[in-house]
């Protein structure tokens, strides 16, 4: 089961322009092939379909811890999209068009199904699809796999960092950068036990640092490209069995964490009446915070 904690996985700057078509693209990085949608989904079903764990137990263990760390990373991703849309619309009445700016935005979604929020599709607006998870059952298969979605989640998320600048993208970016890699890894090393074949030589793919990104260098200067968390305040342990040794690109000691990270503030996002969004006006609120305290017998 899962035991869910108020707070964002890093903490997000707040923005001071929005740039919905930077958004737009950033949606591929949820809802695409190689989303977080996608990581989520093939680790979280793979771990459930697991046969036998007691035996391979932390091969088990790897998928399920990890599988804690993508739901952190689709709700990020999520938090990213809603900040960089947020002030492309502004109030007003109906009849002034206040959200004439939205009609030549790439994803006409964000403005009219979701009140500009993250939905879970991609950059040109198309559903997150279940067969995009690989379960197959043979554990070697969906190793295999899982390497081979992180390697396309890193190359999409070096292209979406390389269309904008925009500050909230590059710092979920150089976050997840550093992430992603060591999932990367983690699926080279499992494979590397489980196959004797050591497919951390072919890495990095593309073939292109972390360090050549300036928002991804600050998180491995603080050491995340060696930390694999395991998300329990007791279990998952024997990851320790798989992520152990030397960092194979960058040098340095590997080390799990038990539990997760500090993380940071979820951001409280401004209400958009043109959206009609949340739609509670200041005497809808005062009357709901009154039935608030009748209730709780005040
Ligand atoms: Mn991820
Ligand atoms: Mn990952």
């Amino acid at each position: 089961m899962f035991k869910r904690i108020d707070k964002l996985i890093i903490d997000l700057p707040k923005p001071d322009h929005p740039d919905a078509n930077a958004a737009a693209a950033v949606q591929e990085l949820l809802g695409g092939r190689f989303g977080e949608m996608s990581t989520l989904n093939n680790y979280m079903y793979q771990s459930f379909n697991f046969r036998n764990k007691k035996k391979l137990r932390p091969f088990y263990e790897l998928v399920a811890s990890i599988t804690a760390e993508e739901f952190g990373h689709v709700e990020l991703v999520s938090n990213t999209i809603n900040l960089m849309i947020e002030g492309t619309t502004f109030p007003g009445d109906p009849d002034i068009s206040p959200m004439q700016d939205a009609k030549d935005k790439r994803n006409t979604y964000h403005f009219i199904a979701t009140a500009q929020t993250a939905y879970p599709m991609d950059s040109m607006g198309a559903s997150w699809r279940g067969d995009y998870v690989v379960s197959s059952g043979n554990l070697i298969f969906d190793l295999l796999h899982n390497f081979f979605l992180e390697v396309g989640a890193r190359t999409h998320k070096m292209r979406v960092y390389e269309m904008t600048n925009h500050p909230v993208a590059r710092e979920m970016i150089g976050y997840l950068l550093v992430r992603g890699g060591v999932h990367i890894i983690a699926y080279a090393k499992a494979l590397e036990i489980a196959t004797g074949v050591d497919m951390t030589k072919m890495l990095p793919i593309p073939d292109l640092s972390n360090r050549k990104f300036d928002a991804a260098r600050k998180f491995e200067e603080q050491g995340l490209h060696r930390k694999l968390y395991t998300w329990s305040d007791t279990d998952y342990k024997k990851i320790t069995q798989i992520w152990k040794g030397e960092h194979p690109t960058e040098g340095g000691l590997l080390e799990v964490v038990p539990g997760t990270p500090e993380g940071g503030p979820i951001p409280n996002l401004q209400e958009l009446p043109e959206e009609f969004a949340p739609g509670i006006s200041e005497e809808d609120f005062l009357e709901i915070a009154k039935r608030l305290q009748r209730s709780a017998g005040l």
